[in-house]
């Protein structure tokens, strides 16, 4: 499984999860169930820690990236909007997740209120560009609202130069919300963290503990730099049905989150973090950006397929290529070899377009892939390549 992006799930998880499903603690407020609040605030505090956050950063773990991502914007909503969201002008890429718009259009600005910046040829958001379109956004009377820098694309695992948005964000009064449901846990890792530089002065990170932490799905996390903002952005009042709930803990999961009964998605967490360690998560993604490196090399060298950078993290993106070969010959040629290599049933890829361009991509994450799986998916590669290749030839000859 190479196409979007793998899932896992650790056996550890899903015993939390039965653990979790016959006990039923209650984790909406801390005082029902003080010890599994306790542990999931501790989860939540070592991905602080891990991000980079100041003490007084603090978190919500969700169903997944889309959901928390839900929550970052309604707080960036929350701290920062000033008059009609309408008006408001929220900077992503055109490799920006789709969440942020679905989120955006929830939470009620409409789809105006996001501008597209562009991409430099690694697909970064282009911060020249950034920088001039919130000039001209403030000189139109509109407010520039948020910044969204991507910690690794869905498409090819571009990382936005983050600590240059960070400094754009401070100095323009932007929220600064960082999208890593893919990449952040790369943090872990030396290569991850030099890459990454900057994160930790997001307003907001949203991380998926069901992509890079191999856990099951519906494992997301929202983290903010401010504690208190998500209370600011989540809590109601007037809930007479909740008078007997002592009002003691006012960071309780059911106030800084939209939920009120939710699972309890500390344990399958922290359960495996625990037994396993740390270094085990960190071996495993570093073996991750190993393959990547492997399977560009080997995908290199394969005739008629272009390579179109070194992976940013643990996604090749690549095309068929050929002399004189046009655009649009080229994408039905890419179509054409990830279809035929689907079909062969042994290995699967997903594609994707930059610009005019549609590109294959071969994404590494799931848990139990090795260097033998690189080597069967790049035979399926190399050999729907050649069939294409001898297909196109006997096709001229044909019409020599
Ligand atoms: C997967 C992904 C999301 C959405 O997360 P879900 O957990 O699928 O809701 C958001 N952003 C990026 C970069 C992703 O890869």
């Amino acid at each position: 499984m190479f196409g979007f992006i793998p899932g896992s799930s650790l056996l550890l998880s899903a015993v939390a999860d039965l653990i979790s499903s016959v006990v039923n603690s209650y984790t909406g407020v801390s005082f029902v169930a003080p010890a599994m609040v306790a542990l999931e605030r501790d989860v939540l505090r070592w991905l602080c820690e891990v991000m980079g956050m100041p003490a007084g950063a603090g978190g919500i773990l969700t169903s997944g990236g889309s959901m928390a991502t839900l929550s970052a914007l309604l707080c960036a909503r929350t701290e920062r909007l000033k008059g009609d969201p309408a008006n408001a002008r929220i900077y992503l890429t055109a490799h920006t997740h789709y969440c942020v718009a679905k989120a955006a259009r929830i939470i009620g600005f409409p789809p105006g209120a996001l501008r597209s910046i562009a991409v430099d040829a690694a697909q970064r958001m282009d911060v020249a560009a950034l920088r001039a379109a919130v000039q001209e956004d403030r000189s139109n009377g509109l407010q520039p609202l948020c910044v969204v820098g991507t910690a690794g694309t869905t498409s090819t695992g571009a990382i936005d130069p983050l600590d240059e948005l960070a400094a754009i964000a401070r100095e323009q009064d932007l929220w600064f919300h960082v999208d890593a449901a893919y990449g952040g846990f790369f943090q872990l890792t030396a290569r991850g963290r030099a890459r990454f530089g900057g994160i930790g002065q997001a307003d907001s990170i949203v991380l998926d503990p069901h992509k890079g932490l191999f856990l099951p799905f519906g494992t997301g996390s929202l983290l903010v730099r401010e504690r208190d903002v998500l209370r600011r952005a989540h809590s109601a009042s007037d809930k007479a049905y909740l008078r007997d709930v002592a009002d003691e803990d006012e960071n309780d999961f059911a106030d800084t989150s939209p939920e009120l009964t939710r699972p309890n998605r500390g344990l399958r967490m922290w359960l495996p973090l625990q037994v396993h360690g740390v270094a085990a998560f960190r071996d495993m993604l570093d073996d991750k950006l190993d393959l990547a490196e492997y399977a560009c090399a080997r995908l290199s060298g394969i005739p008629g397929i272009e390579v179109l950078e070194a992976p940013q993290l643990s996604i090749v993106v690549f095309r068929c290529l050929g002399a004189g070969v046009s655009v649009t010959d080229a994408n039905l040629a890419t179509d054409s070899l990830v279809q035929r290599v689907n079909s062969g049933g042994v290995a699967f890829l997903s594609s994707t377009r930059l610009g005019q361009r549609v590109v294959a991509r071969l994404a590494v994450l799931n848990l139990l892939t090795t260097a033998e799986d690189i080597d069967t998916v790049i035979g399926q590669i190399a050999a729907a390549s050649s069939a294409r290749y001898n297909a196109a030839c006997q096709a001229r000859s044909a019409s020599a």
